[in-house]
């Protein structure tokens, strides 16, 4: 397998509300990390899954329009639910959507889960995080390693089925043999830091990463739900392009 996913309740919160899906021979995969009280976080970001399922199977090449879509479509069926069960209210969920097709990775992201390309040894956030201490950063305000343990580094400020800003980054970035993607939910990026996982990725196999990284998010406290996918492109040729 070129593909592997965990996800874990951490070791202080007693639901999961992370939900993950790959299909490796679509090359679909999409990490989510819910929040809402009353069950409705995981109710929310199996609602993200859905539709990104739903699209994949729909259709063979990913587009920007459709990817666009599926993260609209999610977010007002969000909404929606949310309108007809009160309980769900102020339900919401992180969606990093990822989709390969002929050396690019087409990805759309909202919210605070990512997506890191390890090439040649070098770890690289392809997402930008869409939370109130990655504008802080962003704007000089404080600095990465403060941002760590921000008190309101919990606030993100782009999320589907919120009234607020829904609106994803699209981008499409090529992809290479030997790459190796991962998607995490802040469960893991906000307990290990970028060079252990760096350090982690550059050994062994994606299996055995995967379960270091769990561990290691674990060991850190599991403050949080933690779930990563890990993909490693073992395309042999690179594509052409034309
Ligand atoms: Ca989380």
């Amino acid at each position: 397998m070129a593909a592997t996913l965990r996800t874990h309740v951490g070791k202080v919160r007693k639901q999961n509300e992370d939900a993950a899906w790959f299909d490796e021979k679509l090359a679909v995969f999409a990490v989510a990390d819910g929040m809402g009280g009353h069950q409705a976080g995981e109710v929310a970001s199996m609602m993200a899954i859905d539709a990104v399922q739903k699209m994949a199977k729909a259709n063979s090449e990913p587009g920007i329009a459709l990817m666009r879509d599926t993260v609209r479509r999610a977010h007002e069926a969000m909404i929606e639910h949310a309108n007809r069960n009160p309980a769900c209210a102020g339900m919401g969920t992180t969606l990093s959507l990822m989709w390969k097709r002929k050396g690019y990775m087409y990805i759309a992201h909202v919210g605070d889960s990512r997506i890191y390309r390890m090439r040649d040894g070098v770890l690289e956030q392809i997402t930008e995080d869409h939370s109130l201490v990655a504008e802080f950063v962003r704007n000089g305000l404080i600095t990465p390693e403060e941002a760590r343990v921000h008190p309101r580094r919990n606030i993100i400020t782009r999320a589907l089925g919120t009234a607020g800003d829904c609106e994803p980054d699209i981008l499409a970035t090529d992809t290479q043999p030997g790459d190796i993607w991962l998607l995490c939910s802040d469960g893991l990026s906000g307990m290990v830091e970028d060079a252990e996982i760096e350090r982690v990725l550059s050994r062994g196999s994606i299996d055995k990463a995967a379960d270091t990284l769990l561990k290691l998010a674990l060991r850190a406290g599991g403050r949080d739900n933690i779930t990563l996918i890990l993909y490693k492109d073992e395309e042999a040729q690179p594509w052409n392009r034309d």
